[in-house]
């Protein structure tokens, strides 16, 4: 029996989040494994409730549960409030922070059926499998931010940057063990050239990197690699990078895999791990039965792996994704991205979380 915490969160989180329940679901009736799901409100929705996007109830059923399951947070309604009251800074950021939660991986994977879905030329994505892992407790999200008023009548705003010796060396470190299980390169993303935050990233890398003789180590700025994720993509296996550089590259590398509905996240480090997609609430399409539930099936996934391990069930649903997708059934955002590819098959979330539910049930 596994304990899983559901927070479908605000826009299309209440969407998408029902269409991973069911591909749990699946995996539990044909495996014969017990998950036993509670939900509660996050972000902006948690807000109108109980006048706060992180209510202690919820972080409370988080802390007792195996593993969350969380949609998304955020939108219109909800950015004039004070800043600690944002869902985005007065939930995500103390969720993060709560569960301890210093390590996130985005794995940017090309599925072959979406090899014509992305806006990118085919044999520049093909083969593409990447793993970001992106430090997620640290840095400028975190540091002290302020304003001031200035004497000419303006103001004055702070974010500060700040990263410690063993911020970085425990993120450093998964990531060479995760490099080890994969092609044993790791790229380590910065921009020491202008900040000594950075300066100190590298430092630690270099050192680190006589204990992994074994995984070749490269150091890359940031504004070079976001430029040679679009490039030459498939030179990347494993990038580690710090929070803001890797939110920012991660919405980049979505467009690899074709949509940034394919790019599945999973944050752990502490007792319990949280699944949820990379992308935000998409106010835009929210309510209309269009958003893509796929990265949040996969991140459903990515429990399995991380939190549950197991390993089986896992590829189960992504085999079962694959599938679906060979077999030409797009959500509207890979629609779109497919101009010219004919035998598509368009459908809407809900038809989408069924195909890749029964699928579950019958791949090999
Ligand atoms: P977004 O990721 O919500 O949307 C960006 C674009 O991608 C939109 O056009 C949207 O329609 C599209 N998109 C996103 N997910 C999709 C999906 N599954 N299927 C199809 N299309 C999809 O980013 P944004 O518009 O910058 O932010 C909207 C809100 O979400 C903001 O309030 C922001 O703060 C919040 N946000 C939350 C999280 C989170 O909960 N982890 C992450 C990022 C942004």
């Amino acid at each position: 029996m596994y304990k899983i915490a559901v927070l479908p969160g605000d826009g299309i989180g209440v969407e998408i989040v029902p269409q991973a329940v069911k591909s749990l679901q699946a995996v539990a009736a044909r495996c014969g494994h017990q998950f036993e799901y509670t939900e509660a409100l996050v972000g902006g929705v948690a807000y109108d409730s109980f006048g706060h996007p992180l209510p202690a109830e919820t972080l409370a059923l988080c802390k007792r549960s195996d593993a969350v399951l969380l949609g998304a947070i955020g939108g219109p309604k909800w950015d004039q409030l004070p800043v600690e009251l944002r869902p985005e800074i007065g939930a995500l950021l103390p969720l993060r922070k709560e569960l301890a939660l210093f390590a996130n991986l985005r794995p940017c994977i090309l599925f072959p059926g979406l090899l014509q879905a992305s806006t990118l030329k085919e044999e520049v994505i093909s083969g593409v499998d990447i793993l970001v892992i992106r430090e997620l407790t640290g840095g400028l999200y975190f540091g002290e931010k302020k304003r001031e008023k200035t004497p000419d009548g303006g103001q004055q705003a702070t974010d500060i940057l700040t990263y410690s010796t063993y911020e970085i060396e425990r993120i450093v470190r998964f990531a060479y063990q995760a490099a080890r299980q994969r092609r044993r390169r790791l790229c380590s993303v910065d921009k020491a050239n202008v900040l000594e935050s950075s300066r100190l990233w590298r430092e630690v890398v270099s050192d680190l990197a006589l204990e992994y003789p074994d995984v070749e180590t490269t150091h890359m700025y940031v504004d070079n690699c976001s430029m040679q994720l679009i490039r030459y993509p498939r030179q990347f296996d494993v990038i580690v990078t710090e929070n803001m550089f890797g939110d920012i590259l991660t919405d980049e590398a979505s467009m690899l895999t074709g949509s940034i509905g394919m790019l599945p996240s999973a944050s752990i480090g502490g007792q319990v791990g949280l699944y949820e997609p990379s992308h935000g609430s998409a106010p835009d399409i929210a309510g209309q039965n269009k958003a893509n539930p796929l990265a949040t099936i996969l991140s459903a996934a990515m429990m399995l792996r991380h939190s549950f391990g197991l390993n089986q069930e896992a590829q189960l649903v992504e085999t079962a994704v694959r599938s679906v997708l060979e077999d030409g059934y797009r959500t509207p955002d890979l629609v779109q991205a497919s101009v010219g590819d004919a035998g598509i098959k368009p459908v809407d979330t809900i038809t989408m979380g069924d195909l890749v539910a029964e699928r579950i049930q019958t791949v090999d």
